[in-house]
């Protein structure tokens, strides 16, 4: 148990946020710590699951007196938060973000912040399909990686500080260029998402042909597209109007792939779409071996929670 912020603002409940808040709870990190969300019933939702020491009604009571404060909601909405929050901050604070995209998110925080507040861009890659106050646990970022992207001049200590606080809820830290990042994210995680919606959404048109078989048939494949379909909307549509570039950069590579393998099979060439499987499998197996994943059957998803 080591106390590394006395006093923790999250600014959204949602699953980032209370996964932080058990995490912290579990390891003794921070001595308190004030919720808020912008809406009453998320608010009252925390308050019934004991989901913070303290749920704060205004965004100004939640980061008075704050020590770190953790902007945990959508990307969208993270410029409006930093303006409103700008005067009541506390000289020498660290404010960080947990957002999906970082370039966005510096140009749209950064310039409300005053200088004497240590403003820390972060990411944890941990999550799950599920949103909400009720959908965290305090083993989301056991494992995992989270990802700092300090600016130019960033304070030495206050960034060793949250590399602790981020390795004391389990996360390997590492950091990263914010353009880097956008890239490398879109690349293992924004096209496959779009990839996902786009297949469930030609199952979903076909369904009405197939007479629901496409549910009741459900083979692994298309479920586990399912599942990352089932995304929140508001978030991953905020990432895609902010990651733009390097995500349209992807789809573009991504299309001619699909193209080349669409030939291979109206041409019959079996040797394409073989080696192009082998090389894929072995992308499959090093993501294994680097602890990122489990070889267990069906994803070993059937005991996780939630
Ligand atoms: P979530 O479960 O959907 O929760 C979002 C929270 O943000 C809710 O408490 C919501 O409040 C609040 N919020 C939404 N719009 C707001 C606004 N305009 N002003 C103030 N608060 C607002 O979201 P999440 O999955 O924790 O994601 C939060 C952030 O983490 C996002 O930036 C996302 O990109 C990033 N992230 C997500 C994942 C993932 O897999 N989910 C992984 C890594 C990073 P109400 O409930 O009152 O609406």
């Amino acid at each position: 148990m080591t106390v590394i912020y006395d006093r923790v603002a999250l600014i959204g409940l949602g699953l980032i946020a209370s996964s932080m808040f058990w995490a912290m709870k579990r390891g003794g990190l921070a001595k308190e710590v004030v919720g808020y969300a912008r809406s009453e019933e998320t608010r009252d939702v925390a308050r019934q699951i004991g989901l913070c020491d303290t749920v704060a009604d205004t965004l100004v009571d939640a980061v008075k007196d704050a020590d770190l404060i953790v902007l945990a909601i959508p990307v969208g909405a993270m410029e409006g938060v930093a303006a409103a929050i700008r005067p009541h901050l506390k000289p020498g604070a660290t404010v960080t973000d947990v957002g999906s995209v970082k370039r966005a998110v510096i140009d749209a925080v950064a310039p409300h912040l005053p200088k004497d507040v240590h403003f820390i861009p972060g990411h944890p890659l941990a999550g799950t399909e599920h949103s909400g106050p009720r959908s965290g646990f305090a083993e989301l970022f056991e494992n995992r990686w989270c990802l700092l992207v300090p600016l130019e001049g960033t304070d030495p200590e206050a960034q060793e500080r949250l590399r602790r606080f981020w390795e004391a809820m389990g996360a390997n830290v590492d950091v990263m260029d914010a353009d880097h990042h956008d890239l490398v994210l879109a690349v293992t995680s924004h096209a496959p998402h779009l990839i996902a919606y786009t297949m469930v959404g030609v199952a979903d048109d076909l369904r009405r042909v197939t007479d629901s078989e496409v549910i009741k048939y459900s083979a692994a494949g298309f479920r586990d597209f399912t599942r990352i379909a089932a995304s929140d909307p508001t978030m991953w549509r905020d990432v895609f109007l902010n990651n733009k570039d390097a995500t349209l950069e992807i789809l573009g590579r991504f299309t001619e792939e699909l193209f080349a393998l669409q030939r291979a099979i109206r041409r019959g060439d079996g040797d394409h779409l073989f080696n192009y499987f082998t090389r894929t499998r072995a992308i499959r197996r090093g993501i294994i071996e680097a602890g990122q994943d489990t070889a267990a059957p069906d994803f070993g998803r059937g005991g996780k929670k939630p």
